[in-house]
């Protein structure tokens, strides 16, 4: 277990080529709109990960159980070694990584408040600083979303592959969210997209073939075509694949909950155990299951 952390921890700090490892690595970073490679301190380039992805307005536990997340997710992909445009090791995209804002982004974007609000963000990286969660001694993979909609999704569920701390938990924390409840309305014609070369017809006839362990759709049937939930979300951007699906007056009618994939740490689930009172350890522990905190030194 020892051996595997060290041995992630000497490819990490090989790969931000610092050879000290009492110094805070640097990370190469691919600035998406700007198509630019910018290199940051590690610690510094999270407070603009926290920043971009979580309400600066949450309390400061679900900030810092933010800030461990981010860390996590971004050293792991640095250790395996992932290569965004321009040789970077990490990217805003958050298709492919995770959202970053820098400084004077943040300032233009929250004028009132600029000042408050990011010191709260750098309080909250700066009392994780080093701060991994690790499982049998290697950096977990923190998947995270905004809202799971009141249970989180397995791992096994989405990729087949069983995850010993991604597993299905439920969460009463999210309410606050906008998307903990959600509608979304489809004619016929709306749904041509997911149908491409053929027509979905004029009428709507839908079949749900199987859920996963959380509720959340994996496969359904429209007009005797079937479909991956996942494949649909992505085509008529959808919030989750937690679905009742029903038929009204020729429309389809989705009632949604959750926003995102739900595995993981759910963001507005940590918002909520935050406010009360809930330490981000704690918050943590929630979502990741089995996984220890490990403070990386520098
Ligand atoms: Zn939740």
């Amino acid at each position: 277990m020892i051996v595997a952390l060290l041995l992630s921890s000497i490819i990490f700090f090989q790969k931000t080529r610092t050879p000290d490892i009492e110094e805070e690595p640097r990370i190469t970073l691919y600035l998406s709109a700007q198509q630019r490679v910018v290199e940051l301190g590690l610690e510094e380039y999270l407070t603009g990960t926290v920043a971009a992805e979580m309400p600066a307005g949450f309390g400061v536990e679900a900030l810092k159980a933010q800030a461990v997340c981010a860390r996590t997710y971004a050293i792991r992909k640095i250790i395996e070694g992932r290569s965004y445009p321009g040789g970077a090791q990490l990217s805003d995209d958050i298709n492919s990584c995770q959202a970053y804002v820098s400084p004077q982004e943040f300032a233009r974007r929250n004028p009132s408040h600029y000042r408050e609000l990011w010191s709260k963000i750098e309080t909250a990286v700066k009392e994780t600083r080093g701060m991994v969660m690790v499982y049998r001694g290697e950096p977990i993979d923190a998947l995270y979303h905004s809202t799971c909609g009141g249970k989180t999704e397995s791992a096994v569920a989405t990729t087949g592959r069983e995850i010993a701390y991604l597993r299905s938990v439920d969460c009463g924390y999210c309410q606050a969210s906008r998307y903990y409840q959600s509608q979304q309305v489809f004619s016929p014609q709306d749904l041509a997209p997911l149908f491409k070369s053929s027509s979905p017809g004029q009428k709507i006839n839908l079949k749900v073939l199987a859920r996963t362990g959380s509720g959340r759709v994996s496969r359904l049937e429209i007009n005797g075509q079937s479909f991956y939930a996942e494949t649909m979300r992505r085509t008529l951007n959808l919030p989750s694949t937690w679905w009742e699906l029903s038929n009204q007056n020729g429309d389809l009618i989705i009632n949604s909950r959750g926003y995102g994939h739900g595995l993981g740490l759910c963001q507005y689930g940590a918002g909520g155990m935050a406010s009360q009172g809930k330490s981000f350890e704690k918050i943590l522990k929630h979502y990741y299951q089995d996984i220890q905190l490990l403070t990386l030194k520098y």
